[in-house]
């Protein structure tokens, strides 16, 4: 079925959810921190976002979830607008192929992470945007805010608290990079803006939308522009090679989409001059990537025929 009209998206998403429904298995929570563990793993939204803001939405598209590493999309964009092609002395742009919290390459590649997905990347854009803006996760909420139309969109205080207290990971990153000199700002400032940056709760819709700046080339629900048309193509193409962990190969496979997914569930993607989506179900697979999520793309994909491909 080629969609050739976006009247159709709601059935189509209503099909995707009654496929979903019968597919048994949808993995398991995250369980590094209890707020994750407790999420129903058969719970499952997906909405959509159109260019001009019109959004269509199943099953749990208004109930808000940890958007964790999907927020690391949002601070590469509001960094890069800032700064541009200086952020790339600080941060490489290859997959990586090792787990998101891996610590070997940094040693190899002196203090530079591979990309700005996996958590060393993501600690150094959200170190330059804190430098930058003073107040790196209060910016990437108002900007969430703003592109999702939501003011009650906010920071999880139980999940930021978890993440600080099973913080030591990301701390040991952290440190390490600021040994190359690669971290500006104290790394308890730095940490702190990490984890709120992770725990913020929003919504499929929420999160279709604050991605819709992406399939319009770069200019933000308000019609001004964040990216240039040229870096919103960066992004997305960081997203297809880097988005989805070390599962980056298969999800352009079988979804052919950029998308970027977090440990809450939830994975955002994008059909260039099209729509943004946004998928959230809490069971993961190995990699850490939601399983119904993956497959809802999946078939999203092969229903409309919208995919890079
Ligand atoms: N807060 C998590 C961490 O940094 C985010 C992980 C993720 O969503 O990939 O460990």
């Amino acid at each position: 079925v080629i969609m050739t009209s976006s009247r159709t998206f709601q059935p189509i998403l209503e099909r995707i959810a009654e496929e979903i429904e019968r597919t048994p298995g949808r993995g398991r929570p995250a369980d590094y921190i209890p707020a994750l563990a407790a999420r129903d793993p058969r719970a499952f939204g997906m909405a959509v976002a159109e260019l001009d803001g019109t959004v269509y939405g199943v099953g749990d598209w208004r109930e808000p979830f940890s958007a964790q590493s999907v927020t690391k999309v949002f601070t590469l964009a509001l960094d890069l607008a800032r700064e541009g092609d200086e952020l790339w002395e600080h941060v490489g742009r290859e997959p990586s192929g090792n787990p998101f919290n891996s610590l070997v390459q940094l040693e190899y590649e002196n203090g530079i992470p591979r990309n700005p997905f996996i958590n060393a990347g993501a600690l150094v854009v959200t170190d330059r945007l804190q430098t930058r803006t003073g107040d790196a996760a209060g910016e990437l909420l108002r900007f969430l805010r703003a592109e999702s139309g939501n003011p009650d969109l906010d920071f999880d205080q139980e999940v930021a608290a978890s993440e600080t207290a099973h913080g030591d990971r990301n701390a040991a990153l952290a440190h390490f990079m600021a040994a190359y000199g690669n971290i500006d700002n104290p790394v308890p400032v730095l940490l702190d803006q990490y984890f709120r940056q992770c725990s913020i709760a929003a919504s499929c819709a929420d999160l279709a939308l604050a991605t819709a700046f992406l399939a319009r080339h770069g200019i933000r629900a308000d019609g001004t522009r964040l990216l240039s048309r040229s870096q919103a193509k960066q992004v997305n193409a960081i997203m297809l090679t880097c988005g989805t962990y070390d599962a980056a190969g298969d999800f352009a496979y079988r979804v052919g989409l950029p998308g970027k997914s977090g440990v809450g569930g939830g994975i955002v993607a994008v059909v260039p001059g099209r729509c943004a989506l946004c998928v959230w179900s809490p069971g993961l697979d190995e990699r850490g990537n939601s399983v119904a999520g993956v497959a809802a793309l999946d078939r999203f994909t092969t229903l409309t025929g919208l995919s890079v491909f």
